[in-house]
């Protein structure tokens, strides 16, 4: 059989694994993981610097990648990293996903974007968008498929980073999570002054810490 290029492609993973979905709206349903390598950030606070740290990863092709998804049984995929779109072929892989009938989760940071997702199945993609300090970037042309955004509250973020004009569309939308940063108490604290002062200016707000390290989960 003749292979075709994009069957040919290998992804650098860094892990698959099955765990709960510990962040965000979703939380608590069983996910598959994917873990891609490279990120184009270096925050202070990165819980994944395995991920681009050029050594830990593995290179496999898209068949043993989905072979390796499925085999948990389970209908959602979360892509994640590192930084999923640092991979240009990150099309080639949801493409191949939403074909074998998974539900496809995206955690980006926000800052890049891919045109060959344009025009992708959108019902099958649920982006959470996590904009990093210290500018909170997000690209324009994702800015309209973000499904979630989430902040992490740590020492540094202002209500002004979030309450943003760029946000404007997401910020109506009731999509928007805090994320207490390493579940310290002082973020807890400082969420809810946040999740109070959003709401002031009429935006709802979820405080989720992160559920798979209160678990003790990958
Ligand atoms: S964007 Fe995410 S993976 Fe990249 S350095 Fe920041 S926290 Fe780590």
């Amino acid at each position: 059989m003749k292979l075709l290029k994009n069957e040919l492609y290998k992804f650098k993973i860094i892990e698959i694994f099955r765990s709960i979905e510990g962040e965000g709206r979703w939380v608590g349903l069983p996910v598959v993981f994917v873990r891609l390598e490279g990120c184009n950030l270096r925050c202070s606070w990165c819980d994944t610097t395995y991920s681009y740290d050029g050594k830990s990863f593995i290179e496999l092709d898209l068949e043993s990648i989905v072979e390796k998804v499925k085999s948990y049984g389970i209908k959602r995929v979360c892509i994640t990293g590192g930084e999923p779109f640092f991979n240009e072929n990150l099309h080639i892989l949801v493409k191949k996903f939403i074909v074998e009938d998974l539900t496809v989760f995206i955690e980006t940071n926000g800052t890049l974007w891919n045109e060959n997702l344009e025009n992708l199945d959108w019902s099958k993609i649920y982006i959470t968008c996590s904009p990093k300090p210290p500018f909170y970037f997000v690209h324009k042309k994702l800015l309209p498929h973000i499904s979630e955004l989430k902040f992490v509250i740590d020492e540094n973020i202002k209500l002004s980073d979030i309450f943003k004009a760029d946000y404007i569309n997401i910020l109506k939308n009731d999509t928007i999570v805090l994320q207490p940063e390493s579940n310290k108490r002082e973020m807890i604290e400082k969420a809810l002054t946040i999740q109070n002062d959003l709401l002031k200016v009429g935006v709802e707000s979820r405080i989720i810490p992160q559920c798979h390290k209160v678990l003790n989960l990958p």
